[in-house]
């Protein structure tokens, strides 16, 4: 399948790891948007929070223990924010399911 994430979870594409474990992956974005931000994802490639179903879901309770072990060691203790953009609306601009974990800067409500 032709999926940039895909390719990272295999190697082909080169990331800086955040976290790893046998179901998901913590890589840091190419165009940070905060002084941290990091991508979390589903080795299993999930395009969308729209396909997220009970033959899929127990891999995002395994994504949010990542987020808080991540938190914890990058030392976000004033707050973080976790955004996952869901279709072209939204703009989710990479086709496989990912939570931005953004941090170490204040963040507006509501989002643009
Ligand atoms: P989306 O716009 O789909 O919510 O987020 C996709 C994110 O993936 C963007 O923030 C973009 O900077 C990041 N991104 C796209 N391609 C790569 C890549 O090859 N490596 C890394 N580390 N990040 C990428
Ligand atoms: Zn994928």
């Amino acid at each position: 399948m032709d999926c940039i994430f895909c390719k990272i979870v295999s190697g082909e594409i080169p990331s800086k790891k955040a976290y790893e474990d046998e179901n998901v992956l913590a890589f840091y974005d190419l165009e940070p948007q905060a002084p941290v931000h990091i991508l979390v994802i589903p080795k299993e490639h999930i395009t969308s929070a729209a396909e997220i179903d009970e033959s899929n879901s127990s891999v995002i309770s395994k994504i949010f223990e990542a987020i808080a072990k991540i938190a914890k060691e990058l030392d976000l203790k004033d707050g973080f924010r976790v955004v996952t953009n869901c279709g072209d609306a939204a703009g989710q601009t990479v086709k496989h399911l990912h939570y931005h974990l953004l941090g170490g800067r204040d963040f507006t409500w509501p989002p643009g």
